[in-house]
């Protein structure tokens, strides 16, 4: 028997750690070195198969990181479903930045809400300055999925979304 469902879903995190290119890789498959930077928030939609004939299609919004859009992430993480809290693997500072949003979600987002932790920019290794068992092990201290992943090589893209589809009950 074929069951669908549909999540919404909200992307946080500060400017410039590649909210808006993981989405565009999720959502069209493409990575655009230049691009402008989000404005509000964007809303954009994308569907996934899972095992056992389930669809899950997201209704996903980006948001903008900076601090002057601050006050409009409730409207965003209010009613929604899941979060993919994103960081940038170059920058220790993003990391500080999700989990003051992780801890924002937890406190005033739905209960039950999946929460995901990306840490972007994978393809940056010589860059790094964030280990990965450091945020693994932050990640399952405050109950999150964690994947790394890189908008530019598409690497864990769909694995990140596709995992939270599983998690996010269907009734
Ligand atoms: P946002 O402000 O969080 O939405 O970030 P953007 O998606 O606008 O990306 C910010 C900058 O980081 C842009 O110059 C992107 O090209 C770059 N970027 C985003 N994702 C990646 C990635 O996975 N690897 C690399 N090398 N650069 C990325
Ligand atoms: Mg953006």
């Amino acid at each position: 028997q074929e069951r669908f469902a549909q999540f919404k879903l909200v992307l946080l995190g500060e400017s410039f750690v590649g909210k808006s290119s993981l989405v565009t890789r999720f959502v069209k498959d493409e990575f655009l070195e230049q691009r402008e930077s989000t404005i509000g928030a964007a809303f954009l939609t994308q569907t996934v198969s899972l095992e056992d004939n389930k669809t899950v299609r997201f209704e996903i919004w980006d948001t903008a990181g900076q601090e002057r859009y601050k006050s409009l992430a409730p409207m965003y993480y209010r009613n929604a479903n899941c979060a993919v809290v994103v960081y940038d693997i170059t920058q220790a500072s993003s990391l500080e930045r999700s989990k003051a949003w992780v801890k924002e979600l937890q406190h005033r987002a739905a209960d039950g809400i999946i929460i995901g932790l990306a840490g972007n920019k994978l393809d940056l290794e010589d860059k790094r300055e964030v280990p990965t068992e450091e945020a693994r092990a932050y990640a399952e201290e405050a109950g999150l999925l964690f994947f790394e992943t890189s908008a530019l090589t598409g690497e864990n893209v769909l694995e990140l979304f596709t995992e939270i589809a599983r998690k996010v009950p269907f009734e």
